[in-house]
């Protein structure tokens, strides 16, 4: 446990909140939660749920209904051929990250990251016994030679497009490049869909449904960003029969299961209207727009993200991402979060959540640009 680091994003969402608890005026840019509130029918799902009495153990894996939903969604929108009973349900995409690379990896074993990865996936690694081989990424985070990374103890590549912290979007050939290798090192290959829903004009693919990778995938999805429900603790994977077999047990014995009613709003989530996500997605691309183009005016080089709530401008002309957001946060009040948090490949950059309003992203230029004046 001690070789294992505490989440940066979170440290610093916690410090950014104090600061604010002292009356500073601080735009918190740091954490990776939508500001919208769950769509109301979701909540109400939620509260008829509880109000039934439907607050006993469900099974491990999930209420049937949910397990149905979520197959037919995956194999409608992911053309993966999923029945529920190759899915899993767990208390938020974070414990089937976790859950996953437990049942993937054992000691010695190597799983590699493509770029600068989420926060949690070294450490799920390490957990394991298991150690990262970071892939390289060009300037726009696509992947370079990832075939460099692999070896004998290679055992699982993580793919999570739209990406956290880069909102990188891997295209077809891409995917297709990850999967080819895959295929012929014999690699598992853990897939976090988590923002799918947040992608602009670009096309979300599944690894999972490429040829020969069905039984070798382990797509991860949730409803903490489409639907607003970072609170709930609600996501799910699906995959081969035997990992999802590992994973089950581990969740018998650690958290049980997603809470029962908690599920129920799922089940409104994955059935019911998905205007709001969609009107969700405009806004956080009108957002983008405006402080990719924002941070360009002021210097601040910044591949333009294809989708999730995330830019990654380049602060290596500023002293890098850790120094940099050092002084964002004691100049201009702005939390973000260094770069280096992302793995080596970060180290000079910041990542900065859009998950504020249009009229803050504004006074968020205006306080960067006194920054770097
Ligand atoms: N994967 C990625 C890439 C994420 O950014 C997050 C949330 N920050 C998660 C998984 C976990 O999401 P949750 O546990 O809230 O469903």
């Amino acid at each position: 446990m001690a070789s294992i680091c505490e989440s940066t994003t979170l440290k610093i969402s916690a410090a950014a909140k104090k600061l604010a608890a002292q009356g500073l005026d601080i735009i918190d840019m740091g954490v990776g939660e939508p500001d919208f509130d769950t769509p109301k029918h979701i909540v109400e799902a939620g509260c008829s749920s509880i109000r039934m009495g439907e607050t006993r153990y469900a099974p491990t894996a999930g209420i049937p209904e949910l397990r149905r939903a979520i197959a037919e969604k995956l194999c409608r929108e992911n053309s993966l051929s999923a029945s529920a009973d190759d899915v899993i349900v767990t208390p938020g995409a974070k414990m089937a990250v976790f859950a996953a690379i437990q049942a993937l990896l054992q000691e010695g074993d190597e799983c590699v990251l493509i770029g600068p990865s989420w926060v949690s996936y070294e450490p799920c690694v390490a957990f394991a016994g298991a150690r990262v081989a970071w892939g390289r990424v060009d300037e726009d985070f696509m992947p370079l030679d990832l075939a460099e990374n692999i070896n004998a103890k290679t055992k699982l590549i993580i793919v999570n497009s739209p990406s956290n912290p880069t909102g990188s979007v891997f295209d077809r050939k891409v995917l297709q490049e990850i999967s080819d290798l895959a295929l012929d090192h014999n690699l598992f290959v853990i897939s976090d869909e988590i923002y799918e829903k947040i992608i602009y004009d670009r096309e979300h693919v599944s690894i999972g449904s490429m040829p020969g990778m069905a039984d070798r995938t382990v797509t991860i999805n949730g409803f903490s960003k489409a639907y607003a429900m970072t609170g709930w603790r609600l996501g799910y994977l699906a995959g081969p029969k035997e990992t999802m077999k590992w994973v089950a047990r581990l969740l018998s014995h650690s958290v049980s299961q997603a809470t029962t009613f908690v599920q129920r709003a799922g089940v409104a989530a994955m059935l019911g209207p998905q205007d709001e996500v969609n009107s969700m997605a405009a806004e956080f691309r009108a957002r983008r727009d405006m402080l990719v183009a924002g941070l360009k005016d002021l210097g601040l080089p910044c591949s333009v993200p294809g989708g999730a709530f995330y830019v990654f401008p380049d602060v290596s002309a500023f002293g890098g991402g850790d120094a940099f957001a050092d002084r964002l946060l004691k100049d201009a009040l702005i939390a973000a979060t260094p770069g280096s948090a992302f793995g080596p490949g970060g180290a000079n950059y910041i990542r900065l959540s859009y998950a504020i309003s249009q009229s803050r992203i504004k006074q968020t230029l205006e306080r960067i640009e006194k920054v770097v004046a």
